[in-house]
């Protein structure tokens, strides 16, 4: 049951609501990463587990009842808690989503790998039969009014819903990640990444390197449709990669020509840190979402032969 030392303070906005946000990350005695809303008082602490991730239509990963108790967008923290090796913490936060600071997990990182760990290793989860979904399982899961509005957006934008997420039971004892994107837009167009975590320093330093940076992506005309529905009101140059009208550009400059990609192995790996530890296997996400994250954790857990625990 790893923790961190010391308190870990973080400031700033959510991305959809756009509101401050003051969060602290405290030390725990107990197994679990658990989000306690302290701006409403008397309710319960929310462990970030799979089973309690609530909603991800937003583009994000949710614990908690949307409807009620919940905090919003939760992955790149929960991506920046496992690289540091911190599977127990209370999360005291005054508001229904974590500050989206510079869109990546660099920050969070940083805060809470200079806070230090005492304890051991993360409980290894390891998959011994491949499970798979499609995004044809996660659109049996809306209500038929939205599956309806997705048909007719394909229909129009020549889009796909052909995007699956596999996990698989690897050789070796580590996570294995491969992304692919593909979008109309040019300047994303098709991008693979792959990376894999061993535990090792070495693999950390990869992610610094390569990956934590990445910041998450929109484009800039969506802005004012989201921000008028209540989505994306926080966001700005500062912590989200605008692409142009054309497709064929950013307002913004990237970090890598693929850092679309990259971030999706952000969100990958706090996707599969709701698992409640190390998962080891292979995750293939080709054209994946945080809904088939979810969806492929909890077909992962439905069957007792699919994974073995070793603490
Ligand atoms: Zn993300």
């Amino acid at each position: 049951m790893p923790t961190i030392k010391a308190d870990v303070k973080l400031s700033g906005r959510g991305i959809h609501s756009g509101m401050p946000v003051n969060m602290v990350i405290k030390p725990s005695k107990k197994p679990g990463i658990f989000f306690q809303r302290v701006d409403l008082k008397g309710t319960k602490p929310i462990l970030a587990v799979f089973d309690n991730v609530g909603d991800t239509k937003m583009r994000n990963t949710t614990i908690g009842d949307l409807a009620s108790v919940h905090v919003q967008t939760i992955e790149h923290l929960m991506a920046a808690l496992f690289m540091a090796g911190i599977d127990s913490a209370i999360i005291q936060i005054d508001g229904p989503e974590t500050p989206i600071l510079d869109g990546s997990a660099i920050e969070f990182y940083r805060a809470i790998s200079n806070a230090k760990k005492v304890g051991k290793n993360l409980k290894r989860i390891i998959v011994r039969r491949p499970v798979q979904v499609c995004a044809a399982d996660v659109l049996r899961e809306l209500p038929l009014s939205v599956r309806f509005k997705i048909f007719i957006h394909n229909l129009i934008s020549g889009r796909k819903s052909d995007g699956f997420v596999r996990l698989s039971p690897s050789e070796k004892p580590v996570l294995d990640i491969t992304a692919t994107l593909v979008y109309p837009e040019k300047i994303i167009g098709r991008q693979t990444y792959s990376y894999s975590f061993d535990g090792t320093k070495k693999s950390v330093q990869d992610f610094i390197k390569n990956i934590a940076r990445a910041r998450t992506f929109g484009k800039f005309s969506e802005w004012e449709y989201l921000k008028a529905h209540g989505m994306g009101r926080g966001a700005d140059e500062t912590n989200v990669i605008a692409l142009n009208d054309r497709g064929d550009g950013t307002l913004n400059s990237v970090f890598w020509p693929d850092e679309f990609v990259r971030h999706k192995i952000i969100d990958a790996i706090g996707d599969m840190f709701t698992s409640g530890g190390f998962v080891i296997g292979k995750l293939e996400s080709y054209k994946g979402s945080h809904a088939m994250n979810n969806l492929v954790l909890r077909k992962l857990f439905s069957d007792k032969d699919n994974y073995e625990i070793i603490d």
